[in-house]
């Protein structure tokens, strides 16, 4: 009988693709995959370290496992794993522990994978950190493909670069081959991620744009997207060909921070506003229907009131679709833990609150400017009675009635009426 795999992810895309990946792993050496809320014989848990938050979601996930099934295999990566180690071994159920250069190794040890009366745990300095786990995901319609990981860039608040280790890639001929084995698998959108996708070539003097060129010619692949990407490393070059291409949708996701200059100097931010607002006005003077996001975190020491209002009136004043706001929380090892003064927990509350409202209100003009357009949108299999949904190329919810012969096929679909659950319901 098959043994029973299953994986929970925290945080970004990047973590989602990994534990596919390492699940995709385990049915090769004969498991099956079942969900993370059902009993398994091994859980594997790819953790997030990005605030507190995420650590303490991190560990409530690993005890949910260890609650469901005490007998079985807990294995626990990613960055809090890297970073925090030894506060997961203080979970008593937990087996293995494998930091984040460390999860190319977890397939070696399938096969011997034994409970342990203590958690092995398999890590090293971030200085050492070379491993590059290739992932993609093994949904149905999208699949994450990840193309770079690490980074350099050492922001004040950010201890990625402590947990992921320093930028590299597999070179382009390998990554051609991962998107035509997901193109074979049946998938028709693949989108890249990575830590800092831009940066893309530095470990194999490549660049992200000839990525992206030999991408848009593999067969079977019909939409890609592009995930997060520094304004810095958003080339014009880069932009024009997103925007030109068929395959590649008009959908960008570009980290601000801050729309404050002394607080994107205090971040260690590589980019000023001007850049920033230069990078949004070139997208949208080439396509006013692009979807562009934008993050924001608030609350970062440092950011007066003063400086937070003029970060306010700069993300009102951008063209942009959505923001996804972040609250800071103090991470150890950070040079953001230096600065003052402090802002406090309410106020951060606060911040966040008049962002998300800003958010909602972009967000919901972006969907109202849509109304009455044509646009193409891949369904993918719902659970829901009558309906069934997909995105349009420029990553607008549409709804159409729902029909098991529309699962992963793109339909042309009228943007009529924005039904008040905030998506478009489409005939087509
Ligand atoms: S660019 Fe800055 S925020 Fe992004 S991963 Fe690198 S250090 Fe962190």
């Amino acid at each position: 009988m098959k043994k029973r795999i299953a994986y929970h992810a925290l945080g970004c895309k990047l973590n989602f693709a990994e534990a596919s990946s390492l699940s995709g792993d385990f049915i090769s050496h004969n498991y099956m995959q079942v969900p993370f809320n059902q009993e398994a014989d091994v859980y594997v848990i790819n953790t997030c370290s990005v605030t507190e938050t995420a650590n303490a979601k991190s560990r409530k996930a690993i005890t949910k496992a260890i609650r469901k099934n005490p007998s079985a295999i807990i294995i626990v990566t990613g960055c809090y794993a890297q970073l925090k180690p030894d506060e997961i071994a203080n979970i008593q159920g937990v087996d293995y522990i494998f930091g984040t250069g460390q999860k190319q190794s977890i397939e070696s040890i399938i096969e011997d994978l034994t409970k342990q009366k203590t958690p092995q745990i398999i890590s090293s300095d971030f200085k050492s950190i070379e491993g590059y786990y290739p992932a993609w995901s093994s949904g149905r319609t999208r699949s994450f493909l990840k193309v770079q990981d690490g980074c350099d860039n050492f922001c004040s608040y950010c201890t990625i670069p402590l947990a992921r280790g320093h930028s590299r890639n597999i070179p382009i001929a390998k990554i051609l081959k991962q998107a035509k084995a997901i193109a074979d698998s049946g998938f028709k959108e693949i989108i890249l991620t990575g830590v800092n996708i831009g940066d893309f070539g530095k470990s194999s003097d490549e660049s992200f744009y000839a990525l992206l060129q030999a991408l848009g010619k593999i067969d079977g692949i019909e939409r890609y997207r592009v995930s997060s990407i520094e304004p810095d490393l958003l080339h014009h070059e880069i932009i024009d060909f997103v925007l030109e291409h068929p395959k590649f949708m008009p959908h960008f996701h570009i980290p601000l921070q801050s729309g404050s200059d002394s607080m994107l100097k205090l971040m260690k931010r590589k980019y000023d506003t001007a850049l920033f607002r230069e990078r949004i006005e070139y997208i949208r003077n080439k396509n006013k229907n692009a979807f562009i996001g934008i993050d924001l975190i608030v609350g970062v020491p440092g950011e007066t009131e003063s400086l937070f209002q003029e970060s306010v009136e700069f993300v009102k004043s951008l063209d942009v679709s959505f923001v996804h706001v972040f609250t800071y929380s103090e991470r150890e090892g950070t040079q953001a833990l230096k600065i003052k003064p402090i802002v406090p927990h309410s106020e951060r509350k606060a911040r966040s609150e008049i962002m998300h409202d800003i958010s909602e209100s972009k967000h919901h003009q972006f969907y109202l400017s849509q109304q009455g357009q044509k646009r193409t949108a891949l369904f993918e299999q719902s659970k829901h009675k009558t309906l069934m949904y997909g995105f349009t190329d420029n990553y607008i919810k549409v709804a159409i009635p729902n029909n098991k012969k529309f699962i992963n096929t793109i339909k042309i679909c009228n943007l009529d009426e924005l039904n008040p659950k905030g998506f478009f319901e489409s005939k087509i």
